[in-house]
């Protein structure tokens, strides 16, 4: 950035303050984060486990399989990362959603550097929810992988029933609550998916998504996530961010 931009960059920021794109408090210009929120973002170091998407010394999945071949993601959902991702069901921040796409893109670069997709999916909100949040997270970030990756993005997917919220839910009672509400729009024809969700807990909607994917010809479906659930006692590390 030249010395004029980033004047003109500094000074709008004294009009429309910076925000950590984890927590949403005011931050000094040029910076994406708090240095708080800094030191509280955890990691998921490789080798992973292909099952759960943790790092393998502190996998606890016992190889569970899903219809899903296997999850990849930057983060463990807790401390900042958790906060950045329910800010980012609550605002489209371009800044939250870059950030996220860059470190999924770059997980998935760094575990299948070929990117043996052939098109890049994310799992469906129903309309009547996005039509009041107006826009789908899922959506925003696949749509950026897409662009980062160089890969053909692909509005597969629709949802066609309302669900309770899965937060609040068991394992088993988020398995049944979303079994069966997703399907496939005409016409699909990828046999590898790359399928883009915001988090990943359970694995449960992630696993409904794959499952119609591959009734309707998909061979392989990877998952791409900012987050997955922490396995107990990990060690928590600090990135840029
Ligand atoms: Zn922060
Ligand atoms: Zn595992």
């Amino acid at each position: 950035m030249s010395r004029f931009r980033q004047f003109l960059y500094v000074l709008s920021c004294f009009f429309f303050p910076e925000r950590c794109i984890f927590c949403n408090k005011t931050i000094e210009p040029l910076q994406l984060s708090c240095s708080e929120c800094r030191t509280a973002i955890s990691k998921v170091k490789p080798p992973l486990c292909p099952f759960c998407g943790s790092h393998k010394e502190d996998c606890k999945c016992q190889k569970k399989r899903h219809a899903y071949d296997r999850v990849i993601a930057p983060f463990y959902y807790e401390g900042a990362v958790r906060e950045g991702v329910l800010r980012l069901k609550k605002w489209d921040d371009p800044q939250a959603v870059s950030f996220f796409a860059l470190q999924m893109a770059a997980a998935v670069r760094r575990e299948l550097p070929d990117l043996p997709f052939d098109a890049v999916c994310f799992t469906p909100m129903i309309q009547k929810d996005l039509r009041k949040r107006e826009y789908n997270q899922s959506e925003l970030l696949a749509k950026k992988m897409a662009q980062l990756l160089q890969l053909p993005f692909c509005d597969a997917l629709e949802k066609t029933y309302e669900t309770k919220p899965q937060k609040g839910l068991d394992r088993a009672a988020r398995s049944g609550n979303v079994l069966g509400v997703f399907d496939v729009k005409e016409p699909f024809s990828a046999h590898s998916v790359l399928l883009v969700d915001d988090v990943v807990t359970t694995g449960a909607t992630a696993h409904e998504c794959a499952k119609m994917l591959k009734l309707y010809g998909a061979e392989t479906v990877t998952v791409s996530t900012i987050a997955i659930t922490p396995p107990p006692q990990k060690e928590t590390s600090a990135v840029d961010a």
